[in-house]
């Protein structure tokens, strides 16, 4: 910790220091802000997790707090979540840096999706939406890679179920002249009209889900955009807030 190491004296120095960096800095345009942002959020981001671990270990060291089962389950729940982070940002540098291998072929989706959708039911509770697979099965063939196209979903599937209590969540693929488009369309909390441009940016997350509770990260989509756009398809969303979404991307008919 810096401020430790400098003697009380120089603080207002280094303080009038950082004020006068922050204001070179802020006219250093677009690229530079937006690298700092991310800095920043990604600081903050590793550092929640970090900052509730050492608090319930101090209080344990301590003798303050008893090593209960429930303890533990939540310091277990807060490694997670720093495994996830460290996780996806590993996936989301890699596709930025294009050193994600894309090994596109004939990829038959029917099989592909109905095994998601079975794996994810498995983890949907009888009280919360179900889960509906609506694909031809003579669906074409497209050309993508199937484990990229996979991690797109499960990135989708992921999200439509975290954001949504009750009602449907429906994967569909429909051909569309020389596409196949496959939409994850949920009936959940939705995104404002708004905030509908920066749903694709990496750590951007609605208000509501800024809380740990949600358990997200804020960059699975902005995965899922890359993984997309390497397979030289798009991808969409439209949403209405407290009606649900639909997310779709296309990858071409093979
Ligand atoms: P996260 O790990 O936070 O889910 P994502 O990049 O996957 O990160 O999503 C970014 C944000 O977009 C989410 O935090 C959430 O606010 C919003 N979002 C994504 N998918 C949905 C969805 N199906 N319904 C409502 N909001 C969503």
């Amino acid at each position: 910790d810096l401020a430790e190491r400098v003697p009380e004296s120089a603080i207002p120095e280094l303080n009038q220091l950082s004020v006068s960096f922050n204001s070179m800095a802020s006219s250093l345009g677009d690229v530079e802000q937006r690298r700092r942002e991310l800095v920043s959020d990604l600081t903050h981001e590793l550092r929640t997790p970090l900052t509730v671990m050492r608090g319930y270990l101090e209080e344990l060291a301590d003798g303050r707090i008893e090593g209960t089962p429930e303890l533990y389950l939540r310091l277990i729940r807060e490694t997670r979540r720093l495994e996830r982070l460290i996780h996806d940002l590993q996936e989301l540098s890699k596709a930025e840096a294009g050193y994600l291998s894309i090994d596109s072929q004939k990829l038959n989706l029917h099989p592909l999706l109905s095994s998601l959708v079975d794996r994810f039911a498995d983890q949907l509770l009888e009280e919360g939406p179900s889960l509906i697979l609506d694909c031809p099965e003579d669906i074409p063939l497209v050309f993508g890679d199937r484990d990229r196209t996979e991690q797109i979903l499960v990135n989708l599937l992921g999200n439509a179920i975290r954001y949504t209590e009750l009602g449907s969540i429906v994967v569909k693929a429909t051909k569309q002249h020389r596409q196949v488009w496959i939409s994850v369309t949920d009936t959940g909390v939705g995104i404002a009209e708004d905030d509908l441009p920066y749903v694709f940016e990496r750590f951007w997350r609605a208000d509501p889900s800024r809380s740990s509770h949600s358990g997200g990260t804020g960059i699975g989509l902005a995965i899922a955009r890359r993984l997309v756009e390497l397979q030289g398809g798009k991808i969409e969303v439209e949403s209405k807030l407290g009606k649900g979404s639909i997310f779709r991307f296309c990858l071409p008919v093979a």
